[in-house]
This record gives C-alpha cells, structure tokens and sequence, in this order.
C-alpha cells in the first residue's frame, strides 16, 4: 500500500502546522511520499513565500533592492527550524541564492526556491529523505510534461524510499528549472501518484473537501463526500478553485482515488474523487456542486436563413480562431446563434472581429452583451433528469435573477446559465438555499 501526499502552503505556513503534517504522516505508515508546497499566509494579510520570490525577480528585473524582501523570506524558514527544533543550517544556501541573485537569476528558479527549502525542512522533520524534483519532473521545450520520461525517472530516483518532494517546478531539456503555473504543486502529487502507482493521492488543503459552493459567497457550504473525475473537471473549469487544473489528468488516466483532506480536521473524510460513483452517498439532491465565473460577452448573430447552411457557423468561428479567441459556450436557435467568450480574450480585438463578421456572414443583426457571469450546476444524477433546468429557472426567475443565456452540456452533467454580473452571488445562493441547503 502506498499513499503519495501533497501538502499546500497554509499546511506549512509555520512550525505549529508543521507538527500537524508530521502528525498525519506518522498516523499511517504508508504515507510514504510527500509533496509539499512553499509556507503560504499565516493569517489574514500575511504574505505566501512564492508572492515574495516573484516580488524579488520583479525588483531584480527593474534593477531596485529587494534585501528586505529576501530577509523576510529567509526569517521565515529560519523560525520554522528553530521552532521545530532542526539542525539543518540554511543560511549558506540563502546566502548562495543570494549571490546568484546579483548575477542574475531565472524567475522560475527563483520562485521554485518556495517548495525547495520547504521540502529539506520538511524531510529532516520527518526523518524522510529530501528527493529534488528537478531529479524526475521532465518538462519539453514546449512547456509540456514529458509523462513517460518523468515516471519512469520518478520510479528509478524514489525505489522504495520515503520521501519528500518539492511541488511546483521540474526541469526543461537543457537542465533549466522550470515552474507549473501558479497552485501547481497538486501537479506534482498527481505526477508523482501516477509514476508510482499509488493507492490513493491525498491532496491536503485548508478545507475540509470540495465544498458544494465557494465558501465566500454561500455561508458554511457542504462538503461533498464523493465527486466523479467528470464533476470535478466541470466544476473547477468553471470556477471552483480548489486544485489545479492540470491535477486530473495523471490520476484519471492511471485511475487513482483522488482525496481532498484538511490538514486543520484530519479526521474528517474530505472529497474523493473517482472515475465513477455507484451507490449514492451525497443523496438528496441532484446537484452536486454550483460553481461560476465572471468577465464574460457574449456576442450572438442573427442570419435569416443560417439554420439551413452549414457554411455560415464555419465562417463564425474561422474568424473568431483569427483571433485566437475560444468559446466557451454556444447556445443557438434557429437561425440565431450566441457565441460565449471571455472578456479580457476579446477586448482588444472585438471591434476587427465586429467588422470581419458583418462583411463575411452578412448578418441581419449582431448584439454584444457585456458583463456577463456564468454560473453552473454540476451533477451526475441530473441527466436524464426530466424538469431539472425548468426548475432551476423558476427559482432564479422568482427571486429576481434575470436569465441571460442558457446552455447544456450534451452528457446533462451541467446545466449553465448565464447571468448579469451583479446577479452573480445572488445566482449562486438562490441554486444553493433551493436545490441544496433544503435537501440537506
Ligand atoms: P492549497 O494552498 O492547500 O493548495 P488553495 O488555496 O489552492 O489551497 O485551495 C483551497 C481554497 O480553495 C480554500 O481555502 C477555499 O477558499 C477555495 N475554494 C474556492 N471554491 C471552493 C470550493 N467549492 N470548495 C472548497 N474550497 C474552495
Ligand atoms: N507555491 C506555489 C504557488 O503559490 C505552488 C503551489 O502552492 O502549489 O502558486
Ligand atoms: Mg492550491
């Protein structure tokens, strides 16, 4: 039995929770392998070690000091070691950073230094050796994984041993180091589950689980005990911030349980993810998670006759793909058509995109709606579900929330409404306090 953990940075924020991390390791003796990120915020307005190290590369890119920056990020480990009682002595790996740093250093480097002293602290605490993930995480010049590469490195550098990894970078073909995007320690954990056939990918965070809405819109929203792979990939595309979203993929291929945990409430079960669910533990309703976002247009089209020539929906999004613009989402009718984009992707070229829409399809009518939010309803049991969107309008309509634009995904895991961005939390809590909170 093998359990490969992955700890965020409010789990290794100080040395109070780093007994805590010590505590669940030591609870299981096949947690074996563990990730971990940079210490994040202690409490509210503290700041996380990797904002730090991209504030140094910025003042390094515009020439300013940033010494009193690096000291702050030094003292913080310097205090979980004395506060932990290690022995290791980082001050001439800072002090080489530092030199480093008046050469000249990569941002990746710099921001990938979080997770690294972490991680040697980390392995001395728990009497695990400190495994570098520039030994296993293969990038390719395209900025990709290189998976067959990196697990079979992972299997060969790890053989049996407990470990403790750095999240969050890995290293490009030519040795240079090389970070995820922001939150991509969970990568790692997945990466690192994957190569090693672990039984199970405990990923341990500030909550106790996915929770069935963002916790700063609905009050004290329920966790959700069991979500499939498909669920959770809707639910985070659409705004539920919780993992990153590249975590899925290397445990959804390799089919490994994916448990979210609290590091504050390890007793708590949490969220696991699966690739299917088959008896009904989240009963009562038939939506297992309402997400959203804002920053949406939506452009729709108008074209006697479009329903009848297949050309005219080609031409669309040719012209849209000119400019690199994706679409979310395309709810039509008959010869009418709504094109879901984001915002910030459209804003500088919309007006072009305007006019090459109106002199290649010739519409009757193009309107642009501005300041959209969308705002989903995700489950597996609403498909095949007669009435469910009937209901879900009425009881935005009764309580004010004026419906934009409607859509559903063909497998019915989602129903999607698109709302106007000042309806947005209140979209949230009506779908919450009606399809949720009653059945609960
Ligand atoms: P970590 O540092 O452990 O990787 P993150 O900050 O990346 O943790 O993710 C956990 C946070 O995600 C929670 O503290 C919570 O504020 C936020 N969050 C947003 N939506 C949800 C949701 N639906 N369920 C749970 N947490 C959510
Ligand atoms: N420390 C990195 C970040 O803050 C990576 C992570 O935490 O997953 O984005
Ligand atoms: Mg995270």
């Amino acid at each position: 039995m093998l359990k490969v953990l992955k700890f965020g940075g409010s789990s290794l924020a100080d040395a109070q929770q780093f007994a805590k991390v010590k505590a669940i390791v030591e609870a299981d003796e096949s947690r074996r392998v563990v990730i971990v990120s940079a210490p994040g915020k202690r409490f509210s307005g503290d700041h996380k070690i990797t904002d730090l190290l991209y504030l140094c590369a910025a003042h390094i890119k515009y020439g300013v000091s940033c010494e009193e920056i690096f000291d702050m990020i030094r003292t913080r480990y310097l205090e979980i070691v004395h506060d932990c009682g290690l022995k290791l002595d980082l001050n001439p790996d800072f002090d080489a950073l530092w030199a480093k740093m008046q050469e000249g250093i990569e941002k990746d480097e710099l921001a990938s230094r979080g997770e690294y002293f972490s991680a040697r602290l980390m392995a001395e605490y728990l009497g695990y050796e400190f495994l570098d993930a520039a030994e296993w995480v293969k990038f390719r010049f395209d900025g990709t994984v290189d998976t067959d590469a990196t697990y079979e490195a992972l299997r060969r550098a790890a053989g049996d041993r407990s470990v403790v990894i750095p999240g969050f970078y890995g290293v490009m073909p030519d040795g240079r180091i090389r970070t995820f995007s922001r939150g991509g320690s969970d990568i790692t954990g997945a990466l690192a589950a994957a190569a090693l056939d672990a039984d199970v990918y405990e990923n341990w965070t500030d909550v106790s689980g996915i929770l069935m809405a963002d916790p700063r819109i609905v009050d004290d929203p329920a966790p959700i005990r069991h979500l499939t792979y498909g669920e959770l990939r809707e639910l985070s595309y659409i705004g539920a911030q919780v993992l990153h979203e590249g975590t899925i993929f290397p445990v959804r291929e390799k089919n490994i349980p994916l448990n979210i945990r609290n590091t504050n409430e390890p007793e708590h079960p949490g969220t696991t993810i699966l690739e299917s669910i088959e008896e009904d533990t989240n009963d009562g309703s038939f939506i297992t998670g309402i997400a959203g976002k804002k920053g949406f247009s939506v452009i729709t089209i108008a074209k006697t006759g479009m329903s009848g020539d297949p050309g005219t929906l080609v031409r669309i999004l040719e012209i849209l793909a000119k400019h690199e613009v994706n679409v979310e989402y395309i709810p039509s009718g008959i010869d009418i058509i709504s094109l879901v984009v984001e915002s910030k992707k459209v804003s500088k070229c919309l007006y072009a995109m305007l006019g090459e829409l109106q002199k290649e399809v010739q519409p009757n009518k193009i309107t642009v709606t501005e300041h959209i939010a969308v705002v989903a309803a995700v489950g597996r049991k609403m498909a095949y579900r007669p009435g469910v969107s009937g209901k879900i309008f009425a009881k935005l309509g009764e309580n004010g929330v004026n419906i934009r634009m409607i859509t559903q995904g063909p497998e019915e895991l989602n129903i999607i409404v698109g709302v106007e961005e000042k309806d947005f939390a209140q979209a949230i809590r009506v779908l919450y306090d009606s399809f949720v909170k009653e059945h609960i």
